[in-house]
């Protein structure tokens, strides 16, 4: 099975209860053994397949983050407009990377991206001061603070009675290429709703029963993708033909063949669509898109 749940999979330590203390970052800082990672939107400093740590005294001035231990030694972020090489955009070398090393990358991500496109207070227009760590932003004018935000999205497996897999096509993806349905939870909307209203809504399929599954930060830039298993009970697709051009009904012997002949491709191994894949399928697939 792919590991791509190592980016949600156990924990490093990120020790909220120390963001609130003011000299804790400067404390972090004069340490020579915190190690700081450089973080400018999806980009962080790497080399080849490796995250480039540094420590606090060589890394340029930004904005810090603190991330939290791993194995007993702390690990920050500084956060700039550009990261000078060596840097590599994060959703290419995430599969590339080790558990912890995957997951402070993640979170480093997803909290620079907030930084970067939330700079001015929503309520009154300021411009806004980084706190706690990193992972506050404070109105100086209004006394407002503003948290990271995170998009929750569904993303769902359906399958029929006869146990055949629901997977569908946006328009602009290369020819062959299949995955699971997803799509943003509205506001007042359960998930398993969410799950219910996208599928109806891409394919015209009524769906019952749905049960979690699993989930997948996926700072790019701010969503977190919640997987759920879903049993349909209509089996009639009709498209929208916007979001989704076409969707049909796998058999595993469908997957099978079409898979080794190149006709269908499967999403990548990193991400959540293809473990709900295999998951169902019950056995690791080869061959994606990356
Ligand atoms: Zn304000």
């Amino acid at each position: 099975m792919t590991d791509h749940l190592t980016f949600a999979d156990g924990a490093y330590n990120r020790h909220s209860e120390r963001r609130v203390d003011d000299g804790f970052m400067d404390t972090l800082w004069s340490d020579p053994k915190t190690k700081v990672l450089l973080v400018g939107g999806e980009h962080v400093s790497a080399d080849d397949n490796t995250l480039v740590w540094r420590s606090a005294a060589e890394v340029p001035e930004g904005d810090r983050l603190y991330l939290g231990t791993v194995d007993g030694t702390e690990h920050a972020a500084v956060m700039l407009e550009r990261v000078p090489p060596p840097a590599r955009a994060l959703r290419s070398l995430a599969t590339e990377l080790g558990t912890a090393q995957a997951r402070l990358a993640v979170h480093a991500v997803g909290v620079a991206q907030w930084h970067r496109t939330h700079p001015r207070c929503s309520r009154c227009g300021a411009a806004t001061d980084v706190r706690e760590g990193g992972h506050v932003r404070r109105c100086p004018q209004c006394g407002a603070t503003h948290f990271p935000r995170t998009d929750p999205a569904v993303i769902m497996l359906i399958t029929d009675d006869a146990d055949r897999a629901l997977l569908g096509r946006r328009p602009e993806w290369p020819e062959g290429r299949y995955s699971t349905l997803a799509g943003f939870v509205e506001p007042g909307e359960s998930l398993e709703d969410a799950v219910r209203r996208e599928t109806l809504e891409e394919t015209d399929i009524e769906v019952g029963e749905v049960s979690y599954a699993a989930s997948q930060p996926w700072p790019f830039p701010s969503s977190l993708m919640l997987g759920f298993f879903g049993r349909a009970r209509t089996t009639e697709v009709t498209v929208d033909g916007t979001e989704t051009t076409d969707a049909r009904w796998f058999s595993r012997e469908d997957v099978r063949v079409l898979t080794l002949s190149g006709e269908l491709v499967l999403p990548g191994g990193v991400s959540i669509s293809r473990w709900l894949i295999e998951r169902w399928y019950g056995v690791p697939l080869t061959g994606s898109w990356g």
